[in-house]
């Protein structure tokens, strides 16, 4: 069982399970392929000038502890 559940998209920061992160509202950001994560709001944040999206938001998710 791994201690890294995912790394954050921007920094690279593990993700932990149990612990909280943010995936982006848009829902091609969040195929299950290539989903992205991130640790905080700021990382999220940092993915828009790059997403050009019109409306979008940071959605609190919490790992799965499995
Ligand atoms: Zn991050
Ligand atoms: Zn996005």
């Amino acid at each position: 069982m791994s201690n890294v559940w995912r790394q954050c998209s921007n920094c690279k920061r593990d993700i932990r399970p149990g612990q909280k992160y943010f995936v982006c509202s848009v829902s091609t950001c969040n195929r299950k392929r290539n989903s992205l994560v991130f640790c905080s709001v700021d990382c999220w944040d940092a993915h828009l000038p790059d997403a050009n999206h019109r409306q979008a938001w940071a959605v609190e998710e919490t790992a799965p502890r499995t």
